[in-house]
């Protein structure tokens, strides 16, 4: 099977590369084994940016309105607003199915096939697949974008995973978050991405739905989520009684690094390029800024320029989350950061619209 970009990973990020490929005029394939609606760990807060370019795309999944952030601990509460437009809260199964049928819609295929092998010589990616234990179609492209995700296997099989004892802190320990998400079937109380900071972690409660909102704990250790929302007592009192209507989804360790982004004709975009942690709920808009630099690279014959053009994507986004968990690591950052957001208001509105913003 031949097309002109063949995309691995049918996560919001290979799907959106799909999109922007077919509108450049590239024929595209997506090979996705997962099938149905893809649900994933996620706080499912689309951030006013990346909601922006899903609309340029024509995508509009349903959900709640967000006004801004909200952060909460001991009674005391920092907010900011979004300055530019609203955020979204998605439900990530909702997210696959609007930007699934807008690949349907481009008349893109989405193989049920994951990618088994990636080699590549001076003008053809060549990517065997498997289809559920046996070969599936061999496919050949001049380029390929790379979506698979955090652990993406492509990223590893290219040697493009960073020396993971480079992702330790400066004291020696290593600096793993995990992230954990459940969804609980009550009114949401307010339309704020609110992120509650307790010694250990931070949850954060996004409103999703009408009758649903969604929890994720992002946290140093590696307990069940019930032992994790215990730090948050006030957070346990708001849900109490509501009925937990999804199951638990994990993910992590969350901080993944790359030595590089493009290796000869093959692409890494969204969380297979990197991730930082999901402290500032930017992974979707970051991805979707990748998926549309790599298929201008594409497009333009131009590999190498999408090293720069992630780089400007991935920067402010970069230096943020990382100077915030960083900030967060000693106990004592982390019982400061609310009052600190509380008493310098401009500060902390400026930081989340810098985040929030879209990538132009
Ligand atoms: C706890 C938590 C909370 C978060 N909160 C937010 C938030 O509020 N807002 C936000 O924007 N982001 C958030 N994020 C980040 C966000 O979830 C990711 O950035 C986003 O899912 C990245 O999309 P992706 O398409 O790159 O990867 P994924 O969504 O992981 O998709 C990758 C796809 O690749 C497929 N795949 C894997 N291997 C293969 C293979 N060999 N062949 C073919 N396909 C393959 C997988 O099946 C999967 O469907 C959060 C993350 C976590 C862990």
């Amino acid at each position: 099977m031949n097309c002109d970009v063949v995309v691995i990973g049918g996560g919001p990020v290979g799907l959106a590369a799909a999109l922007y490929a077919a509108r450049a005029g590239l024929s595209a394939v997506v090979l996705e084994p997962r099938a149905g609606a893809i649900d994933k760990a996620c706080g499912e807060g689309l951030m006013p940016g990346g909601l922006q370019a899903l609309t340029e795309l024509g995508v509009d999944p349903p959900g709640h309105a967000l006004r801004g952030i909200r952060y909460l601990a001991r009674g005391r509460v920092a907010e900011a607003d979004f300055t530019r437009g609203a955020g979204r809260g998605v439900r990530r199964t909702r997210l696959h199915d609007a930007l699934s049928r807008a690949v349907e819609d481009a008349g893109v295929e989405v193989l049920p096939v994951g990618a088994e092998d990636v080699s590549q010589d001076d003008g053809v990616v060549t990517v065997r697949t498997d289809e559920s234990g046996t070969a599936g179609p061999t496919v050949r492209a001049p380029w390929a974008i790379a979506a698979d995700g955090l652990h993406s296997p492509t990223r590893r099989s290219l040697g493009l995973d960073r020396d993971h004892a480079d992702g330790r802190a400066a004291e020696g320990r290593p600096l793993r978050r995990y992230g954990l998400r459940q969804h609980f079937g009550i009114r949401p109380w307010g339309d704020h991405v609110e992120v509650h900071w307790a010694p250990h972690g931070e949850a954060y409660v996004t409103p999703v739905g009408d009758e649903l909102v969604g929890v994720a704990v992002l946290s140093r250790h590696r307990s069940s989520l019930s032992d994790s929302l215990a730090a948050f007592p006030h957070l346990r009192e708001r849900l109490d009684g509501a009925e937990a209507v999804t199951s638990v989804r994990g993910a992590g360790p969350l901080r993944q690094r790359t030595t590089r982004r493009v290796a000869g004709r093959v692409l890494l975009a969204g969380d297979a390029s990197g991730y930082v942690d999901a402290l500032t709920g930017e992974g979707i808009s970051l991805g979707l800024a990748h998926a549309r630099a790599a298929v201008a690279a594409v497009a333009a014959d131009d590999p190498q320029s999408y090293e720069r053009s992630w780089r400007a994507a991935t920067r402010r986004y970069s230096l943020l989350t990382h100077a915030l968990v960083q900030m967060t690591r000693p106990a004592w950052g982390r019982a400061l950061v609310v009052p600190a957001a509380a008493s310098l208001p401009l500060v902390f509105r400026s930081a989340v619209n810098e985040l929030a913003r879209p990538d132009r």
